[in-house]
């Protein structure tokens, strides 16, 4: 993407975007967020804490949805219904299935696929969402362009592709190599889809943006906690980068 490019995303995003959402799933994910925040007030909508303040002055709400599906879709829907952000990333740590990535860089969604959605059974492809009728749901390219752009300004690699989510943590090469050789993914966690599904749904932009703590694989159970705490910083630096690109 060249500069044109950049710049004409980052002006769709100026326009349009005056509120972020940030929901993430664990404590090291969200004080990764709320760090950056000028000042925080707390507002309790339902079981979840809402943090509310601004991000290089740009209005923000951030929020711990809790690990899985369910937890990040009440969430989502909250969020929206209540604060009417205007995009939503979804961000922390994933699972890692590329081969241009590694721990520590960062995976960007262009779309988000739910791996363990399955009626293949009655004839429907695997990982179709009954009722919208498609498996991969697009995320905000301008989004996606504009924290491309920014994390390359500060030495973090990237790439954009597809995010798969499921109620699973991720541990095996079967299970990696399904995922991969089924919807193309990148890297795999278990919210962001969710996260996807509810702002679709709802006609709100959204992102999914992971720095990845381990490779989804035999070595992921010891990988995860060693470096969930360390990579989540760099989820904090790409949130300022966008943030202060946006402002
Ligand atoms: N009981 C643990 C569960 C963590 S699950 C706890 O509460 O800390 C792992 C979390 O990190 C999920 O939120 C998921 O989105 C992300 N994640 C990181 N690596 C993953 C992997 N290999 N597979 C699936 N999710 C992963």
């Amino acid at each position: 993407m060249n500069n044109t490019g950049i710049k004409a995303s980052l002006n769709t995003l100026r326009s349009s975007v005056k509120k972020v959402g940030f929901i993430c799933a664990m404590d090291c994910e969200l004080d990764a967020v709320t760090k950056l925040f000028d000042s925080v007030t707390i507002k309790k909508v339902g079981p979840t804490d809402f943090y509310l303040g601004k991000i290089c002055g740009i209005d923000a709400v951030a929020a711990k949805c809790g690990v899985g599906k369910v937890f990040a879709a009440i969430c989502a829907q909250t969020m929206i219904l209540t604060f009417s952000p205007d995009l939503i990333i979804n961000t922390g740590v994933a699972g890692n299935l590329s081969k241009s990535l590694k721990i520590g860089d960062v995976a960007l969604s262009s779309a988000v696929v739910q791996h363990d959605m399955d009626t293949s059974p009655l004839g429907d492809p695997v990982g179709l969402i009954s009722g919208i009728n498609m498996t991969e749901i697009k995320s905000d390219l301008d989004s996606a362009l504009v924290m491309q752009s920014a994390l390359n300004e500060i030495g973090i690699n990237s790439e954009i592709g597809v995010i798969a989510s499921g109620d699973q943590f991720v541990a095996s090469s079967e299970k990696k190599e399904f995922i991969k050789e089924t919807f193309g993914a990148i890297s795999c966690e278990m919210e962001g889809a969710s996260v996807g599904h509810v702002c679709f749904v709802n006609g709100v932009r959204f992102l999914v943006v992971r720095a990845l703590s381990d490779d989804a694989d035999g070595a992921s159970p010891d990988d995860f906690p060693a470096y969930c705490v360390k990579v989540s910083e760099n989820s904090s630096k790409a949130i300022y980068a966008f943030m202060k690109a946006l402002s």
